[in-house]
């Protein structure tokens, strides 16, 4: 499954957040396919829509896609060396496609701070060592292996060779592989290397509840450092959502307001997450469910159809497809029908988020 690993240095809020993920632990454990794991959390990903469309349709029970979050704890400075158990955290992160970069950005003099000081970027930059240290390693060995292969005359290798070398002296000047400006194609290049540093990131900022809901001047110094790599920012204080997913509804609700928030800084974490694994959600919206599929984005209509059930795939005839907004302002989709706003639409069809699909096959 695709997952993010939740890194961070220790005491930063890293476990209070990812208890606090799985805070909707009832509702997680009703996903069949739920790991008894303790590090690793389900996590149902809010979507508004699929209450809009549960209004309308009136289904028996409603579904939302759901998103794989991998608590990392342990990473510290000497992790790359073997201290601790550094090395096996480094090889949880090497599973995970994207990560969420807790970084400390509240103070508070009983919570101690492993580096003495609250410094947002510091502390990136000793987990992102870490990480470039170990990078460093993998790209030396592999190194070797394709030296090897020059030597054959093999021509890709050399070129091969020619762009690990780059990318091992930008990781020896400090440049963590994602701030390198590789291309799409030089990346693909890499990506058999695995690279820690190559994941895309997204930076959690835990903040002080009187810092809600834009942040502070720490905040605004990771925005800053996040910019320089197109990397995304997101603002929550751990303990308030902690809390918060304790309350029932009408609580939550009033505790929100008086924040200033229009909903949890949870949400918003589960959606950037989902974004920034680079997926997206189709839906389908019978009387029995209305339910989020999780696809890629850029999937075709066939693959979005295996998601549901190989035979989707195999047999595809087409999608009868109704855009979200269509569907949601037309009143349902007979009427969106009506409308002549369901599209017939075939193999070559690439999904769009938010479509609502029902797909003919042949069986
Ligand atoms: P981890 O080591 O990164 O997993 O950090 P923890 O989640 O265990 O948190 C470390 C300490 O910081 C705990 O005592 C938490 O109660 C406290 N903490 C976590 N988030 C916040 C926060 O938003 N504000 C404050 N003041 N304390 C927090």
């Amino acid at each position: 499954a695709l997952s993010i690993g939740i890194v961070g240095l220790p005491n930063v809020g890293k476990s209070t957040l990812f208890n606090a993920l799985n805070g909707g632990g009832a509702e997680a454990a009703n996903y069949p396919f739920c790991t008894i794991d303790p590090n690793v959390g389900i996590v149902p990903v809010p979507d508004r829509r699929i209450d809009e469309l549960a209004k309308i349709v009136n289904p028996q029970a409603i579904q939302h896609a759901v998103v794989e979050f991998v608590d990392i704890a342990g990473l510290v400075a000497g992790a790359s060396s073997g201290e601790g158990l550094g090395n096996k955290f480094l090889a949880n992160i090497r599973e995970c496609a994207a990560i969420a970069h807790v970084v400390r950005c509240f103070e508070d003099e009983n919570v101690t701070h492993v580096a003495g000081k609250v410094d947002p970027i510091s502390d990136i930059e000793i987990i992102d060592t870490e990480l470039m240290l170990k990078d460093m390693e993998t790209v030396q060995k592999a190194n070797i292996r394709v030296e090897k292969l020059t030597k054959t005359g093999d021509k890709d290798a050399r070129a091969q060779l020619e762009l690990q070398q780059r990318v091992l002296k930008a990781l020896e000047d400090g440049t963590p592989v994602r701030r390198q400006g590789l291309s799409d194609d030089e990346k693909k290049k890499l990506r058999e290397l695995w690279l820690l540093t190559d994941k895309p990131v997204l930076y959690v900022t835990n903040v002080d509840d009187g810092s809600l809901p834009d942040g502070n001047a720490y905040v605004e110094k990771v925005r800053e450092y996040a910019a320089q790599e197109g990397a995304r920012v997101a603002v929550v204080s751990a303990q308030i959502e902690s809390e918060l997913v304790e309350m029932d509804a009408d609580s939550r609700d009033e505790f929100l307001a008086d924040l200033g928030l229009a909903e949890p800084g949870l949400n918003t974490v589960i959606r950037e997450a989902y974004t920034l694994l680079d997926l997206i959600s189709y839906f389908t919206a019978g009387v029995k469910e209305v339910r989020a599929w999780t696809i890629h984005r850029g999937d075709t209509a066939p693959k979005a159809a295996a998601v549901i059930h190989n035979d989707f795939e195999k047999g595809f005839i087409r999608a009868e497809t109704i855009a979200y907004e269509d569907f949601v302002t037309l009143g349902g989709e007979a009427k969106a029908k009506e409308a002549g706003k369901m599209r017939l639409e075939g193999k070559e069809y690439i999904v769009k988020d938010g479509d609502v699909m029902h797909f003919r096959f042949n069986v």
